[in-house]
């Protein structure tokens, strides 16, 4: 019989975020945003930064996804991002400040700075802006089930993800 739920989990190698039955996901790709129904033919693919959406009944929820692997199977959705958070726990303050020192860097063009890390910094800004405007925009206080206490999953990092950081 088809599932009718998606078991969703986000996780990162500090903390479990997310961990409940949905309906539909939608997570950012390398190349582009991947809407997920029960059902779903397995796959694996990387994680690019972008906001993730899960819905359950008429809640939606949103997060902020950068780096790391999903894998979808017909029942369950699996993301081992190097970082997320929910859109409701997202300190805007710091991502426009965040923001605001990745264009200084950027437009300085300097010569010693590395652009690519400046760019992904601006990124991650500029998608947790967005996740949080989407959570406020939502109206809804997501309350996570499920989480099992002390649980630490454990994510490896690619070393070219982990050098496109800082
Ligand atoms: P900052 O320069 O403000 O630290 P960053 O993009 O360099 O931003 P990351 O290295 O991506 O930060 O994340 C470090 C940790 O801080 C992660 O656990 C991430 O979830 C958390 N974090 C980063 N920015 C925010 C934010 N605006 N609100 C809440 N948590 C944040």
């Amino acid at each position: 019989m088809e599932p009718t739920k998606l078991t969703l989990r986000l996780v990162t190698p500090d903390r479990d975020i997310a961990h409940e039955d949905v309906d539909f996901v939608q997570l950012p790709g390398l190349d582009g945003y991947f809407g997920i129904l029960p059902g779903h033919a397995p796959m694996l693919t990387e994680l690019g930064a972008g906001v993730l959406t899960f819905r359950a009944g008429g809640a939606q929820t949103f997060a902020s996804v950068a780096g790391g692997f999903a894998e979808v199977l017909p029942d369950r959705v699996i993301l081992l991002a190097e970082v997320a958070e929910l859109g409701e726990d997202i300190d805007v303050a710091r991502a426009q400040a965040a923001q605001e020192r990745a264009l200084k860097v950027l437009q300085a063009k300097a010569e010693h700075v590395d652009f690519q890390v400046a760019r992904a910094a601006l990124e991650r800004s500029l998608i947790r802006i967005q996740a949080a405007k989407l959570a406020g925009q939502s109206g809804m206080k997501h309350t996570p089930r499920g989480i099992v206490a002390g649980e630490r999953p454990h994510v490896e990092k690619s070393a070219a993800s982990t050098a496109e950081k800082k």
